[in-house]
């Protein structure tokens, strides 16, 4: 017998309705790619919105065709993230830090339509635009009067031209909320990029989760800084999360130095806000020379990979503000766990409490996880037993974009997705990342975390960045070594980082040397390339 509720699909449409009507009045600033800030309401959002759906009907664009955008954070990208997946096409966010070749290569194999960028991604579309047929329509992020005459791009429309004679009336069609209406590819650090195609109902019931006390924990009350951006994983959710509870939104835009992202967070009461760790590194650098003092800040979360436990202190006890450790993937939407302590963690001793905080945290409702061992055979939840984890879920992939579906049968035939990355689990369900699986370093048969490695050289005051990786060996078959950024200025030596390891971890996994770089390679997201640092030390001999 089926339920006799009110069968309405869950679609993006109904997010930007929703907070219209509720909370027309809530603002939404942003930092201009013109340097400017510009300020605007969830009511004024919506209407252009509406007005972008209107131009993509007048381009003729069927529903399901894919939209493209190539965007800081933003009003006019959020605009995109409701117009485009509103009226039933796909939204494609594009990360413009991969390569231009890369970028051509993702184009055309989603086949976009329409590509929108902001003026300064105008290099990447001058050098990509002639290898990109099924473009039909290339729109800058900006005034008609900031277009540049001689652009070499044909038919090239500035966005506020496009959209601007349109009616801001549009009645959002209703679909199967399965419908595709989303998609971000993979950076790539393991192959070639690979999509994943979200859906209406996949995007709002993890805009539903996103939202929750022990996840961001997000309400009307909040002013929200994403410094994670738009163009990789919809921002962790949060362009739908934020109409969702009717937050205040502050947007970036191309600033994100510590000094812009202080001053913001000062200007606009920001409460809340998430990012990777390199950016918060960048933040912390600039402030605490200076002195600086967070007057609103309350929350931040930390994800996209590990967030050393130096840098969780340094929030907390420095600055009075809560790190929440996020762990998810382009996969998963990319949701998949949060740090947050029980009730029964509440009277521990604060470094009992921090030794929780640090790990990546519990499952939020709608994502299964397992660890296996390299027969599938699960492994138990206690902590130590470590695996590689897979997951399942309404918000998980189930199949690549014109690709296979990476999933793995159980016994019961059900799939689930293999994060490629290597965990444990604690009997209170807090996961561990002990490392991806392609990065950790075996040495005589037994594993070495290399986010472990470099997390403790992370907490010595003169290390800016360190990125620990595997070295071949002959006789333990790998060898841990340590490259090491140092801070401006600071002085360290070889032998003063390795005796900093003495005590911290068992003495056979203390890397077997540290290189002093200028600086360790950063992905498009910001994460450590260690397979960049690996081709980068290939002539490296171990001692
Ligand atoms: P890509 O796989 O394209 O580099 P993703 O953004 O999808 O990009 O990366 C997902 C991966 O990032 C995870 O599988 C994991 O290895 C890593 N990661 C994300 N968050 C964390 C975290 N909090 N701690 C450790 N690793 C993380």
């Amino acid at each position: 017998m089926l339920g006799l509720m009110q069968s309405q699909p869950l679609l993006i449409s109904s997010l930007i309705e929703f907070a219209a009507r509720h909370h027309s009045d809530a603002q939404i600033v942003s930092r201009r790619v013109e340097g400017d800030i510009h300020r605007y309401t969830y009511k004024d959002l919506a209407a252009r919105a509406r007005q972008l759906a209107n131009a993509l009907d007048g381009e003729g664009l069927e529903l399901g065709e894919r939209v493209a955008s190539i965007a800081w954070n933003g009003y006019r990208h959020m605009e995109m993230y409701f117009g485009v997946s509103g009226s039933g096409r796909v939204l494609h966010t594009i990360n413009p830090r991969l390569h231009p070749e890369q970028v051509a290569w993702i184009v055309n194999h989603a086949e976009d339509r329409v590509l929108c960028f902001d003026m300064t991604f105008l290099p990447i579309v001058q050098a990509i635009h002639a290898k990109c047929p099924t473009v039909r329509r290339w729109v800058a992020l900006c005034n008609a009067d900031k277009l540049p005459a001689d652009s070499g791009i044909p038919g090239l429309l500035s966005y506020e031209a496009w959209i601007g004679s349109q009616s801001d009336r549009y009645h959002w069609p209703q679909f199967d909320e399965n419908t595709a209406s989303s998609m971000c590819y993979t950076s790539g650090t393991t192959g070639n990029p690979k999509a994943a195609l979200y859906s209406h109902r996949s995007s709002t019931l993890h805009a539903y989760a996103a939202a929750l006390p022990d996840v961001m924990c997000l309400s009307a009350r909040d002013s929200v800084l994403p410094v994670v951006p738009m163009f990789h994983v919809n921002a962790w959710g949060i362009p739908y999360s934020a109409p969702l509870t009717g937050c205040k939104l502050v947007f970036p835009g191309p600033a994100l130095d510590g000094k812009s992202i202080y001053e913001l967070m000062e200007a606009e009461g920001v409460t809340f806000a998430a990012g990777v760790p390199t950016v918060w590194q960048m933040l912390l650098g600039h402030m605490k020379p200076a002195g600086l003092r967070f007057s609103t800040l309350k929350r931040t979360v930390i994800g996209g990979s590990a967030c050393p436990p130096a840098m969780i202190n340094a929030f907390q006890d420095e600055y009075g503000v809560s790190v929440l450790h996020a762990w998810g993937m382009t996969e998963m939407s990319p949701l998949g766990t949060l740090c947050t302590l029980k009730n029964k963690h509440l009277e521990l001793p604060r470094d009992e409490q921090m030794k929780i905080l640090q790990k990546q945290g519990r499952a939020i409702y709608g994502v299964e996880m397992k660890i296996v061992d390299g027969d599938g055979r699960e492994q138990p939840w206690d902590g130590k037993s470590y695996g590689d984890l897979l997951v399942r879920g309404p918000w998980i992939v189930d199949t690549y974009y014109k690709g296979s579906s990476p999933l793995i049968p159980d016994e019961q035939g059900r799939g689930w997705f293999p994060t490629g990355d290597v965990a444990t689990i604690d009997p209170d369900g807090y996961m561990q990342i002990t490392d991806r699986s392609k990065d950790v370093i075996k040495s005589g048969g037994e594993w070495i975390s290399s986010i472990d490695i470099d997390n403790i050289a992370m907490a010595h005051p003169a290390v800016a960045m360190a990125a620990c990786i595997g070295m071949p060996h002959p006789k333990w078959d790998e060898r841990p070594i340590v490259a090491v950024a140092r801070k401006p200025g600071a002085e360290l030596t070889r032998e003063e980082l390795l005796k900093f390891y003495e005590g911290k971890t068992a003495k056979w996994q203390i890397p077997d040397d540290v290189v002093f770089v200028d600086a360790i390679p950063l992905g498009a997201t910001g994460k450590m390339l260690k397979t960049k640092l690996r081709e980068q030390l290939k002539d490296y001999k171990l001692p």
